[in-house]
């Protein structure tokens, strides 16, 4: 079905304020959306650092274990050695033993220093731990409290959501496919979120920018689809301002020509 430029118009101009009201919406969230993702990434980048100061912390818990194993076998070795040194056939093999002794005794000091510079990072880390622990607790209620606000809100237009994409699905079957791939380029070079507006005051209503008496008069004809020259948003309608003189009468012309 072909369809005129005027209805063409029409189905642009109601796209619009579909799209215009879905942009309230959007703004009615606010950077809420944004704060709470931002808040997410925070939370797992300190999850993630608790998880590498433990891995830390496990490291040297299983230094000290092997540093007391060692010392034990060190223990054991000292006593072996003590009792071969009761039955030894000479001073070489004594003095020998002796060395061996002296020399676990020297592990089990070094295994002593080893695990007491472990305890120490050990009780250090743990510290880190709690005060990042900390941080994390505060963001996770701040996240808690940004999260319950964002879902009212989304309840709260959810249901207005839900029936301005079925009327936009709606909407845009009657506009044929080259004309909503411009609009929706149109729009989102828009910072306003206008793609579709009308001639106020003599000025396009997306950019304000002058649109002479001819131009008005074309996209009163509605004829063809005229974009404005400076801002290239499609001039629907021109909004006919009531004269103060004979208000009444403009606005019924204004009524006939819809
Ligand atoms: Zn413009």
């Amino acid at each position: 079905m072909e369809r005129t430029v005027s209805q063409k118009l029409t189905a642009l101009l109601k796209m619009q304020s579909i799209d215009s009201k879905m942009d309230e919406l959007k703004k009615m969230r606010g950077d809420l959306p944004e704060e709470v993702q931002d808040l997410e990434d925070e939370i797992a980048g300190y999850e993630t650092r608790i998880d590498k100061f433990n891995r830390e912390i496990k490291g040297w818990e299983d230094e000290i274990s092997a540093k007391k194993q060692r010392k034990k076998d060190a223990d054991k070795l000292i006593l072996k050695y003590k009792d071969q040194q009761m039955n030894v056939r000479n001073n070489r093999e004594y003095d020998a033993l002796s060395k061996e002794v002296e020399s676990e005794e020297l592990e089990i000091q070094l295994a002593d220093k080893k695990i007491k510079e472990a305890k120490t990072k050990i009780e250090s880390k743990k510290g880190e731990v709690d005060k990042t622990k900390q941080i994390l607790d505060e963001r996770q209620k701040d996240l808690a409290g940004k999260k319950e606000e964002l879902d009212s809100l989304l309840n709260e237009s959810q249901d207005e959501e839900t029936k301005l994409l079925k009327d936009r699905e709606k909407q845009s079957k009657n506009i044929e496919d080259r004309l909503m791939r411009s609009y929706n380029k149109i729009r989102k070079n828009a910072i306003n979120g206008l793609a579709v507006v009308s001639v106020k005051r003599d000025a396009c209503g997306g950019c304000f920018n002058v649109v002479p008496p001819q131009r008005q008069a074309e996209i009163r004809e509605r004829k063809k689809i005229i974009v404005c020259e400076h801002c290239g948003r499609i001039l629907a309608d021109v909004e006919e301002v009531i004269v103060e003189e004979k208000p009444k009468k403009t606005t019924r012309r204004k009524k006939a020509a819809k």
